[in-house]
């Protein structure tokens, strides 16, 4: 019973109860307007055939009063006639079985005639006295009737209404008619509604068996309707939720992984240091070792707060006007105490004004990364790292070229993914600025993609790389703030 009450519940407030619920108050609708029709009409002939019939009759009748031939002919069994004079006599009945019927009968009609044009048709109710149980309506039809021998005033002639039945046996039939539509449409609707609905419930029961652990799940609905098109939607919802996730996981897992290496080098540097006595020298280079993993650290932890909040959609580029020939110079000022350190060359290649639309924090940023890893991953002393820009007719380009250590080919596809390194080792252990993450050409990527710029990539271990990047061209005209 428990169980019982909330089912019943859910199928008064389910869609499909609903649904069908419409159907039938629109299908009654219909039936009660078709019924009143067929019921119009076919009382509407019924009384026209009536009223037709007791027009000629009394016509007759009329003729007959002239010559006395006797009515009765004329009329037919059931049929009532009263002829009142002109002092409210009665001057002839006919099917009349009492006085007192006969008065009655006067009385009703006199009533339904008062102010009336000369000829009345009309149902009266009115029965026979002694026709206990059969309280027949009549149909009657008064007319004054001018003096013919004698005889004036007005006749009342009357049939029964529906003798045999006709009218409540068409209110029978179309009543159940009706009755029987709706019922076998309400089943009939439910049938289907319950069909057509049947997918939501898999769909809602799928969803529900969904975690997210699970997300590789789909409900994979083969069809071309509405409800195939919703559980595809749900389909490519849950393939976009579950790249999502997975990069999510993998990017917390890489992170703490790039994490781990340095904290366990500086916790072995300290506890190395503090298990005895040590030189001077020696601490120096625990300290150094430890500063250069903090410094590490820094950089990785900055990278991933830039990462994550792009992935967040957090980022609010400021974009304006900007001559990129500009940023370069500003980035080359900033970076020129690093190459320096590594007794490296910074150049500049031909400068034009080249104008786009951008962000300059970011577009600076871009630059320093590309130019960081030219001076990084360098040959040694006396090299140098040349950053140029160009325009080329819709498009302004950033070449950042270095004669350094180069890329294999066969890494070049995997440059740009988060945590990637050519050489795992080499960063790490190239002490004073190993601050390689494999995070600094994702976001290099990231702010080209958000500046609609494509980056191109050329690379051999012979002759160095070159990072090309390109940007549209700032239309003309357009404003600088
Ligand atoms: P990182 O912080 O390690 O430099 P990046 O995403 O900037 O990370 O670069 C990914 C990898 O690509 C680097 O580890 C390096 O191996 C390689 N790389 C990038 N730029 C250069 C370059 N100019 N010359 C040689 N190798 C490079």
């Amino acid at each position: 019973m428990k169980k019982f009450k909330p089912f019943i519940k859910d199928f008064f407030f389910s869609i499909r109860f609903r649904l069908v619920l419409w159907f039938i108050v629109i299908l009654a609708l219909v039936l009660a307007g078709f019924s009143a029709f067929i019921f119009y009409s076919q009382t509407r002939d019924y009384r026209g055939d009536t009223t037709y019939e007791l027009v000629q009759k009394l016509n007759d009748i009329e003729k007959l009063l002239s010559g006395s031939v006797p009515v009765t002919p004329i009329l037919q069994p059931g049929d009532v006639l009263l002829v009142i004079g002109p002092e409210g006599k009665v001057v002839l009945t006919q099917g009349i079985s009492s006085n007192e019927d006969g008065a009655n009968l006067m009385k009703n009609a006199q009533s339904a005639m008062l102010g009336k044009p000369e000829l009345e048709t009309g149902i009266l109710s009115w029965w026979q006295q002694d026709w206990k149980n059969s309280h027949t309506q009549y149909f009657f039809i008064m007319k004054q009737i001018s003096s013919i021998q004698g005889i004036s005033g007005f006749a009342i002639l009357g049939s029964p209404f529906d003798p045999y039945g006709m009218i409540s046996r068409l209110i029978f039939t179309l009543g159940l008619g009706s009755l029987l539509t709706m019922i076998i449409a309400f089943g009939g609707g439910l049938w289907l509604a319950d069909r057509a609905i049947r997918p939501v419930h898999t769909i809602t029961q799928a969803a529900q068996s969904i975690s997210e652990t699970d997300l590789n799940r789909r409900l994979n609905f083969s069809g071309k309707d509405e409800l195939a098109e919703l559980a595809n939607t749900f389909d490519a919802m849950l393939a976009r939720l579950q790249t999502a996730f997975e990069r999510q996981r993998q990017f917390v897992a890489d992170a703490s992984h790039e994490l781990r290496t340095p904290l366990t080098i500086v916790n072995l540097e300290a506890n190395r240091s503090l298990s005895t006595k040590r030189s001077i020298a020696e601490y120096q280079r625990a300290i150094s070792v430890i500063q250069s993993e903090n410094e590490f650290m820094t950089h990785l932890v900055k990278d991933l707060l830039i990462l994550a909040r792009m992935d967040e959609g957090q980022v609010v580029m400021e974009k304006r006007v900007v001559d990129l020939s500009e940023l370069v110079v500003d980035a080359l000022e900033r970076l020129e105490p690093l190459a320096a350190r590594k007794n490296l060359r910074l150049e500049t290649g031909e400068l034009p004004e080249v104008k786009i639309f951008g962000d300059p924090q970011y577009l600076l940023q871009l630059i320093s990364n590309l130019v960081e890893n030219g001076i990084k991953y360098n040959r040694g002393p006396d090299q140098f790292v040349r950053v140029e820009t160009q325009l080329d007719h819709e498009t302004v380009l950033l070449r950042v070229i270095d004669h350094g250590q180069g890329i294999p080919s066969e890494n070049l596809p995997h440059l740009f993914d988060r945590f990637y390194r050519v050489d795992k080792a080499r960063g790490r252990s190239d002490s004073e600025d190993s601050s390689g993450t494999g995070l600094g050409l994702s976001i290099v990527e990231w702010i080209a993609k958000n500046h609609q710029a494509t980056i191109e990539v050329q690379s051999s271990p012979d002759s160095g790389t070159t990072f090309e990047v390109r940007f549209p061209a700032a239309a003309a005209g357009t404003s600088t703030n």
